[in-house]
């Protein structure tokens, strides 16, 4: 973000705004960390924001402070439409186009507020006022922690921002150890960690909430576990019926698809997850080094997101999805096999 965008933004926050804070559609650690982490923030500075997200995040988020306030928009449309048409100031979080936000996309798109985006997504899109848009960082959490600095107010930092801040750098980092994790998160953390952040309670509140039904469901997964050598890929999947017959809560199969990335020499990992009520298959993408699940993403699933973590959707079955993605490994595979 510009020095000048920064003054521009500190003249905004001078007086009193009706401001909203969003961030991406199924929302994760980093979503949900970014937003209350931001409106705490705001809190300090005579602000009231309004904090929203497209849908219910999971229940291993709840503990955050703040997230008792937060809007769900589909839960409650009409409300929430009014206060994003209200709005003169919105902040989106953690996504790079507006269709990242499920049914309040067409309230973000028709507001006349000012919004300004703070992401790490690749390719954004042009639809803010001010952008702050950095692929280089671990998180939006870390974003958000560097934005309050540039505001010149680091010092303000108090416990309810370092615990909403430290929940989605931990979560964005898979707990500190992948590439995107640098000496400048490190320095970031430890900050937090003074400033109040409990991180041990904040991972086992986050890691060790389990209900035996969601280890069950990871038995499931493990046991579709299918590893293609040639191209260093191995995938999982999880239909309706596996789901519903262990008891699928939101967010239950968060992280499963690192377990195929655990392999040894797996440098392409894939979970497809069958969901009826939308009519798609969910498909989590990840990756180590330079292989961009990304652009794979991109171009076969509608999808996108980061080099080693992607996110995208088809509208075939669980079984179609499966050959179809067994049937484009051949043209990655020289990158693949770099
Ligand atoms: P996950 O696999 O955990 O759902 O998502 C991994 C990453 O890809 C996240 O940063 C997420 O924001 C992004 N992502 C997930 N699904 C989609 C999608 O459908 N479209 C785009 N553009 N990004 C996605
Ligand atoms: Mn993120």
């Amino acid at each position: 973000m510009i020095l000048e965008n920064i003054q521009a933004i500190k003249a905004l926050l001078d007086t009193p705004k009706q401001i909203v804070i969003i961030p991406h559609v199924n929302p994760d650690g980093d979503a949900v960390g970014s937003i209350l982490g931001l409106a705490h923030y705001l809190k300090l500075k005579g602000q009231n924001p309004s904090v929203m997200v497209p849908n219910a995040f999971p229940e291993f988020l709840s503990w955050i402070p703040g997230a008792a306030d937060i809007v769900i928009f589909d839960e409650a449309i009409e409300k929430a439409s009014k206060i994003i048409q209200e709005a003169d100031l919105i902040f989106t979080l953690d996504f790079n186009a507006l269709h990242r936000t499920g049914e309040a996309e067409a309230a973000l798109t028709t507001s006349k507020a000012i919004k300004i985006m703070i992401d790490h997504h690749q390719a954004p899109d042009d639809y803010a006022t001010y952008m702050y848009s950095d692929v280089s960082m671990s998180s939006t959490c870390e974003m958000v922690y560097h934005f309050i600095d540039m505001m010149g107010d680091v010092k303000t930092v108090n416990s309810n921002i370092a615990t909403a801040l430290y929940t989605g750098i931990m979560t964005d980092t898979g707990s500190f150890r992948f590439a995107s994790t640098s000496n400048k998160t490190h320095k970031i953390v430890a900050h937090l960690i003074e400033a109040g952040a409990n991180n041990a309670q904040i991972h086992n509140n986050v890691f060790d909430a389990n209900d035996p039904s969601r280890l069950q469901l990871l038995g499931v997964a493990l046991n579709s576990l299918t590893i293609l050598k040639s191209y260093r890929t191995a995938f999982m999947y999880l239909s309706q019926k596996d789901l519903d017959d262990n008891d699928f809560k939101k967010g239950d199969t968060e992280g499963f698809v690192n377990y195929c990335l655990s392999l040894k020499g797996i440098v392409l990992a894939a979970i497809f997850i069958e969901n009826s009520a939308d009519n798609i298959i969910k498909i989590s993408l990840r990756s180590k080094g330079n292989f961009s699940v990304n652009e794979l993403s991109r171009a076969h699933f509608n999808g996108g997101g980061h080099t080693n973590a992607a996110g995208g959707r088809s509208s075939e079955t669980l079984e179609e999805t499966i050959t179809r993605f067994k049937n484009i490994l051949p043209q990655y595979n020289t990158l693949i096999n770099e």
